[in-house]
């Protein structure tokens, strides 16, 4: 079985530098006070610079009520995007697309349509192939589940799913909603 992990990222697509930065400190701060994550950062996740912090066994009952495991990838990190953030499922891609207008399935439109959005200067609606109206590109209904953000929050091989109180939690602390973004390599 490949690696995977659980991205908790921010409903807002833009969140600049400084922004990043003082999110990215909270989030890991709050974790780490809360004894969940280790205090040194070690190579132990493969999601942002290669960097992150181990889960502690306290960590793993309290974030996904499951037993601690020593595994060598194990741990939580933060990813930036300094242009935009495109948080996919990766392994099988999507497996369905819906324009939010008229319902189309447009899943072999939906990649190209995703890199005309991330080359764009600005932000700009994602125009639907099918009704040709234009929709936010988080309003497009996705299976399994993307994330558009500069900045997102991995959690990496947790053998059980985050609790969903867990979830609420870290986005009362961060102080947004965020989606649930489940990605296999
Ligand atoms: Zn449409």
């Amino acid at each position: 079985m490949g690696d995977y992990a659980t991205y908790l990222v921010p409903e807002r697509c833009r969140v600049d530098a400084p922004e990043r930065e003082e999110l990215a400190r909270r989030m890991v701060g709050w974790l780490q006070d809360k004894g969940w994550i280790a205090r040194e950062k070690s190579d132990c996740v493969l999601g942002g610079d290669g960097n992150g912090w181990r889960f502690t066994p306290e960590g793993m009952r309290h974030m996904a009520d499951a037993d601690h495991e020593d595994l060598v990838t194990y741990g939580f990190c933060v990813e930036t995007h300094e242009k935009k953030g495109v948080f996919t499922n990766h392994e099988g891609g999507l497996e369905s697309a819906r324009c939010p207008v008229c319902g189309a399935g447009i899943v072999d439109d939906f990649y190209d349509l995703v890199e005309a959005w991330y080359m764009a200067e600005d932000w700009p609606p994602v125009v639907c192939p099918v009704c040709g109206k234009a929709s936010d590109i988080r309003a497009y209904q996705l299976e399994p589940v993307w994330g558009f953000s500069q900045i997102g929050f991995g959690f990496w091989n947790l053998n059980e799913d985050l609790t969903e109180e867990f979830v609420a939690e870290f986005a009362a602390v961060l102080g947004e909603p965020v989606r649930v973004v489940e990605v296999a390599l």
